[in-house]
C-alpha cells in the first residue's frame, strides 16, 4: 500500500541554483534552461548542510523502491509534477561463474533493462519531463540513437507534451517503432546524431522546441545520478572498486560521479570513490583518443561504426565532465571491437542466462580487456552497466526445427 508514497510524499527540494560546469557562473533555478551563458552544461546544485540534516540512511530505507525515494537530491519541487511511469530499483546482480572463470572478484551487473522503455534513459528522461512540466514546457525535440527518444515520448506523452524526434536512417526498427507508438513526431535522418542535434538546434530558433539534447538541458543528469545513489545504497554505503560505463554523451559517467560527491557531503559515504571506466566501441572511441593523448577535450570522430549503437556518439558536449571524472577516480578509458562485445554478448547469455544489450555487453568485454592488460586486479570488486534489455535488439535467427509427425530420437535432444 505504500508503494505509491514517493510521489505523493511533501519532502522538500534543496535546489539552490544552477551552475556552469565550466565556469562555475550562477545561474537562477526555476527557470528554463538550455546551455551555460558560456555554452557549457549546467549542473544543479542543492543545499546540502541543508539536506545533511533533513536526510538520514534510516527514513531512506522506509521509502518505497524508485528512484523518486532520493527526493531531497532532486530537482522537482512539487511532487504534483513528478512524470512516472514505475521507475523501479534495478538489480545489482551478482555473476559467480563468469568471476570464477577469470579468477577470483566479483562481478555486479547492475541491470538497467528493468526500467520503463527498456533502458536506463527513462531515469534522465523521467527527471527532464517532469522539471519540462514544472516549468511549463509545451514542446520537446531531441535527437537520439533510440532509446533517449524512446523514454522521451513515452514520458512526455504521460505528461501531456508534445515531441519531436529524430533518430540517424540505421537506428535499429525497434526504436523507431517505439518512439513512434508513444506518441511522437519521429523522423529517420540521412546522418549521425550530431546532425539530427543540429536539426534540432535550428527547430528551436525557428519554431521554439525546447532543446532536450544529451546536457543541453540540466535535468537528464540529476535523473541519472540515481544510479550511483543507488548503487551505494544497495551497497550499504560503500562503492565498488571499479565501475565499467558504457559512454556516449557520458550523462550516466558525470552523474554517477557527481552523485558520489553529494553522498560524501551529506555524510552518507566516505572520501574512497570507485575508479570510473569510460568504455567506448573502438568505432567510435573520442574519449579513448583524447584520454590517452592527456587532452581535456575530444573532437568529433569521423566514421564512426559500431554494433552497440547507443554510444555511437562522435562528439559530446560533457566531453571535459567525462574526462574530469575519468582521471580524478583513477579510473582510465577503453575501446571494445565489435566482435569482443558480440562475443561478451553471447558468453553473458550462455553462461550465466543474462542477455545483454551491446552496449552492456562492451563493459564486460572492456573488463575482461583490463584484467588481461592488468589496468584492473583480479581481486577487485566491479559493476558492469547493461544499460538497457537486450531484447530491444535484433536477435540472431534460431533455425532448427522438429518434425512432430516422425519418430523422435528424445536422448539426442
Ligand atoms: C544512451 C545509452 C548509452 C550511453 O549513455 P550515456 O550516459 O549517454 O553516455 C549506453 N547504452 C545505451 C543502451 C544507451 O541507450
Amino acid at each position: 500500500m505504500q508503494h505509491d508514497s514517493n510521489l505523493t510524499a511533501h519532502w522538500p527540494s534543496f535546489v539552490t541554483h544552477l551552475e556552469c560546469a565550466m565556469t562555475g557562473e550562477r545561474h537562477d533555478a526555476d527557470q528554463i534552461h538550455n546551455l551555460s551563458r558560456a555554452n557549457k552544461p549546467l549542473l544543479v546544485r542543492y543545499d546540502l548542510a541543508g539536506v545533511r540534516k533533513a536526510l538520514s540512511k534510516a527514513a531512506l530505507s522506509d521509502r518505497a523502491p524508485d528512484l523518486w525515494r532520493y527526493r531531497e537530491l532532486l530537482p522537482v519541487r512539487d511532487s504534483a509534477n513528478i512524470v512516472s511511469l514505475g521507475e523501479t530499483i534495478t538489480p545489482l546482480i551478482r555473476m559467480p561463474k563468469l568471476a570464477a572463470k577469470l579468477g577470483g572478484g566479483e562481478i555486479l551487473v547492475k541491470d538497467e533493462g528493468r526500467l520503463p522503455t527498456g533502458s536506463f534513459k527513462a531515469r534522465g528522461l523521467a527527471m527532464a519531463v517532469s522539471m519540462a512540466k514544472a516549468l511549463g514546457i509545451k514542446h520537446m525535440a531531441m535527437p537520439t540513437n533510440g532509446n533517449a527518444g524512446a523514454a522521451l515520448a513515452a514520458y512526455a506523452s504521460h505528461a501531456g507534451i508534445k515531441t519531436t524526434i529524430f533518430c540517424p536512417q540505421d537506428t535499429p526498427e525497434v526504436n523507431v517503432s517505439e518512439i513512434a507508438l508513444q506518441g511522437a513526431a519521429v523522423y529517420r535522418v540521412n546522418g549521425l546524431i550530431d546532425d539530427c542535434g543540429k536539426i534540432v538546434g535550428e527547430g528551436k530558433a525557428k519554431v521554439g522546441w525546447f532543446d532536450t539534447s544529451t546536457l543541453k538541458e540540466p535535468y537528464r543528469i540529476e535523473g541519472k545520478k540515481t544510479m550511483g545513489l543507488e548503487l551505494a545504497e544497495q551497497l550499504d554505503w560503500k562503492v565498488p572498486d571499479v565501475i565499467f560505463y558504457p559512454t556516449g554523451g557520458g550523462t550516466g559517467l558525470i552523474g554517477m560521479w557527481k552523485a558520489f560527491a553529494e553522498l560524501e557531503e551529506i555524510g552518507f559515504i566516505g572520501a574512497r570513490r570507485p575508479r570510473m571506466v569510460a568504455v567506448q566501441a573502438a568505432g567510435c572511441a573520442p574519449m579513448v583518443k583524447a584520454f590517452e593523448a592527456g587532452a581535456e577535450h575530444a573532437p568529433r570522430w569521423e566514421n564512426a561504426h559500431t554494433i552497440a549503437s547507443g554510444i555511437r556518439v562522435p562528439q559530446a558536449i560533457g566531453d571535459f565532465l567525462i574526462l574530469r571524472a575519468v582521471r580524478e577516480s583513477g579510473g582510465f578509458a577503453i575501446a571494445v571491437e565489435d566482435d569482443a562485445i558480440q562475443a561478451a554478448l553471447d558468453e553473458m547469455a550462455r553462461e550465466e542466462g543474462l542477455l545483454l544489450c551491446p552496449e552492456g555487453a562492451a563493459t564486460y568485454a572492456a573488463y575482461k580487456q583490463s584484467l588481461t592488460s592488468g589496468q584492473v586486479k583480479r581481486t577487485d570488486q566491479v559493476v558492469l552497466f547493461n544499460c538497457a534489455s537486450g531484447l530491444k535488439y535484433p536477435l540472431p535467427p534460431v533455425r532448427r526445427t522438429l518434425d512432430r509427425h516422425k519418430p523422435i530420437d528424445y536422448a539426442s535432444l
